[in-house]
């Protein structure tokens, strides 16, 4: 069976993924690498040498683009790890040259901060009718956190009630202001109101203002915050029992500051503004005064936790169950020369993409992490280097608002 993958972003997360697919051979043969700066690309194959096939520019806004170079290197599988504003137009391309497609996050309008699957489930009946596999958000959350839920579901529960997805970055790259992912996206998200489900319907709070102080395992306490993040959309679809599912993340002082003065004077807005004749959207250019994520990596220390906690029912008894990941800056910065937020993401994808080639997640049509089995994706997170850890009762993460 062939395994050619294209890989298209060479970012932070990019580079992960194409050394993870690199170390690999045994799931992929040729490895094949587009971004809209070449350059960037060809620096990952002066590093990586032969393992890279083939190098290309790509601007995957344009689908006609994206299928052009889809019909020059004939990739089994395309791994999206550019924006999320280009998922509509690579799933176009895969649609039109009949390729399957994978992501790490939902698609975005450019002009709205709107986050959810409504544009992407739509391509459900186009991707059956062709016989492709779309899977979305094959990264840590999206992606890992939906596999623990239904991992959970699978081993665990009759019936889920409760989940919370808890997300502690508790380490220190040393920067006085910096994210860890693509900045315009990850502000973008957290100056989003907050949002979550409950008894059968969404429930909005204000940016920020709802807060758990969390003891993660490894790390200690850490303030954390009630965000909206995607992959609760497609769980409480696809769990129904579900009564209540939240998101929280934590965040330190020093960046909440940062971020409020950012916002105050409103360099986080995403409409236009005229500059020295000509219009720019205030956040695109803060991004471009923001350290690069990809090159936080060096003297970054400490980890991430990232789990999912689920209580529910099981032969008649109440339950709770909390899987989860602790990931070390510094161990993956001497494995692939990342902080842990982007090999937490990288190697998801790695992980999908080699499922959907050895056909072990392969359906025709469009689907989220949760709707595949999810043993042989929680066995290779253990072998690519995110091993989980389970606990049953006693979970050391405990919430004061319920
Ligand atoms: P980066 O900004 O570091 O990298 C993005 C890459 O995509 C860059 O190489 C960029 O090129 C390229 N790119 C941007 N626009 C285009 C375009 N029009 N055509 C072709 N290439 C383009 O981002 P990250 O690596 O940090 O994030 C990558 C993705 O991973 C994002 O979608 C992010 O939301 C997602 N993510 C998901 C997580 C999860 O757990 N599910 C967690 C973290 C991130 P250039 O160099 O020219 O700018």
């Amino acid at each position: 069976m062939s395994k050619n993958v294209l890989i298209i972003g060479a970012g932070g997360v990019g580079n992960v993924v194409v050394k993870k697919c690199a170390m690999n051979p045994q799931y992929f043969d040729k490895i094949h690498l587009a971004s809209r700066t070449v350059a960037k690309c060809e620096a990952l194959r002066r590093e990586i040498g032969e393992r890279i096939t083939s190098v290309h520019a790509v601007d995957a806004d344009d689908a006609g683009r994206v299928a052009a170079l889809l019909r020059e290197v004939r990739p089994d599988l395309v791994v999206n790890v550019a924006l999320p504003y280009q998922d509509l137009p690579i799933m176009d391309a895969c649609l039109e040259t009949g390729i399957d497609y994978l992501d790490t996050a939902n698609y975005e309008p450019k002009d709205v901060a709107k986050f959810e699957y409504s544009w992407q489930w739509a391509y459900q009946e186009r991707f059956t009718q062709k016989g492709i596999t779309a899977l979305l958000g094959s990264g840590f959350d999206p992606g890992v956190t939906n596999v623990y839920t239904a991992y959970a579901a699978k081993h665990y529960f009759d019936e889920m009630h409760t989940l919370d997805i808890v997300d502690c970055n508790g380490g220190d790259h040393g920067q006085a202001f910096a994210t860890n992912f693509n900045p315009e996206i990850n502000i973008r998200e957290i100056t989003q109101r907050g949002r979550y489900w409950e008894d059968g319907a969404w429930h909005e709070t204000d940016p920020l203002s709802l807060r758990e102080d969390l003891d993660y395992p490894g790390v200690g306490v850490r303030a954390s915050y009630l965000l909206y993040h995607e992959e609760l959309e497609s769980l409480v679809k696809h769990f129904p029992t579900l009564r209540r599912a939240r998101f929280w993340m934590t965040f330190g002082e020093q960046y909440l500051t940062h971020l409020r003065v950012l916002q105050n004077v409103g360099m986080t807005s995403i409409e236009p503004v005229e500059f020295q004749g000509r219009k720019i959207v205030p956040l695109e250019f803060l991004k471009a005064v923001l350290p690069d994520p990809g090159s936080l990596s060096t003297g970054y220390t400490g980890q991430t936790s990232i789990g999912t906690h689920i209580t529910g029912i099981k032969d008649g008894k109440a339950k709770e169950v909390f899987i989860w990941n602790n990931c070390d800056h510094h161990q993956c910065h001497l494995e692939v020369q990342a902080q842990a937020v982007s090999y937490t993401t990288g190697v998801p994808a790695m992980i999908g993409a080699s499922l959907m080639l050895d056909g072990t997640w392969k359906r025709a049509g469009v689907w989220n992490m949760e709707q595949f089995d999810p043993d042989p994706f929680m066995e290779r997170l253990n072998q690519h280097g995110l091993p989980w850890h389970v606990v049953e009762g006693n979970s050391p993460i405990r919430f004061q608002h319920g």
